[in-house]
């Protein structure tokens, strides 16, 4: 068998494109554009680099954007202080706060200081509780997007044997709340799973989100199986040069899988466009109109 691949790029753009028209929609019943606002203490290049395509998708969808680069080292109090303006600015509907933190910050207590409501990464306990006990919130952008890939491939997944390997708190358990709402029978892997080949084999849809590059081998797959890699690691190759490689051995599993997302070009594109969707939805939430189709 070679698996379907299921691309990520192609159901981002069209994810975009509808986030484009209900801001619109949004800008005109109330007269301005829904706006995020995005803090990145310190010049860490990764994260300088997610900024700034943050800021430029979310400009191109129409949405106003606010970046605030502060030093990296600013005192806590401060930025503590930015996250308060921002709570309270009527132009901000999502507030984002780039991770990693310089180590003088406790990246825990500046989640929490952000407005549920604006938590557009989803992260703050608040948003994870209403997750968890099947309520509306604002939802971790990366399963969000996995999920959505889920949906479009798969249809409805009620009763599918679903693995998520990995527990994070910013993929791996929102990833496995959203399956068991969409009313799979979800298993949690993690690095002390006593058996995860075998787990994995036994599993219709496995999300793979361990950050340990090919992981999961093709014989480790049930046939069929639909695999979303979430993994995305730079490994240095025999020849020097840098490959981007997933959590799964695309190689081998492209002939067992059914369908399967690539890395890049799966996972990665949706992550920014559920940020983006996360964004509109807030804002429509705030304004009191009600929830937009189509998103
Ligand atoms: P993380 O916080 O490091 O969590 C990794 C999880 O994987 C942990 O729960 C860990 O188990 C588990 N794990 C590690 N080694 C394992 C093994 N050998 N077998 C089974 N489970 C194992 O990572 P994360 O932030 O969730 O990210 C995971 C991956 O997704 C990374 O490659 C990251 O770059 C990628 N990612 C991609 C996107 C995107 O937009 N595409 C977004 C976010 C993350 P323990 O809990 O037992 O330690």
């Amino acid at each position: 068998m070679t698996a379907k691949l299921i691309d990520g790029r192609a159901a981002a753009a069209a994810l975009r494109a509808r986030v484009a028209e209900t801001a619109a929609d949004f800008k005109n019943t109330v007269g301005r554009a829904p706006g995020l606002a995005v803090g990145l203490v310190g010049d860490h290049p990764p994260s300088a680099a997610y900024v700034r395509s943050k800021a430029k998708a979310t400009v191109e969808a129409g949405m106003a954007s606010f970046e605030h680069k502060l030093p990296a080292d600013i005192g806590q109090n401060d930025l503590l202080a930015l996250i308060d303006e921002l709570n309270t600015d009527p132009q901000v509907d999502g507030i984002l706060v780039q991770m990693p933190l310089p180590r003088h910050m406790d990246e825990a207590a500046v989640l929490m200081r952000i407005d549920p409501g604006k938590d557009v990464d989803g992260f703050h306990p608040v948003n994870a509780g209403l997750l968890a006990t099947g309520l509306d919130g604002l939802v971790p952008c990366t399963p969000l997007g996995c999920l959505m890939l889920l949906e479009q491939e798969l249809g409805d997944l009620t009763g599918l044997d679903a693995i998520v390997v990995g527990r994070s708190n910013i993929v791996g358990k929102p990833m496995a709340q959203l399956l068991i709402r969409a009313s799979c029978t979800v298993t949690v892997a993690h690095s002390r799973t006593r058996d995860l080949p075998a787990a994995v084999r036994r599993a219709d849809i496995v999300v793979a989100a361990a950050g340990r590059p090919e992981l999961i081998r093709g014989d480790w797959l049930k046939p069929g199986a639909t695999v979303i890699d979430v993994g995305q690691e730079r490994v240095e190759q025999a020849d020097g040069t840098r490959k981007l490689l997933g959590d799964v051995a695309f190689d081998e599993a492209v002939e067992v899988a059914g369908a399967i997302t690539p890395v890049p070009g799966g996972v990665g594109p949706m992550t920014i466009a559920c940020l983006l969707r996360n964004t509109v939805a807030a804002a429509y939430r705030r304004s009191g109109l009600p929830d937009p189709s189509g998103l």
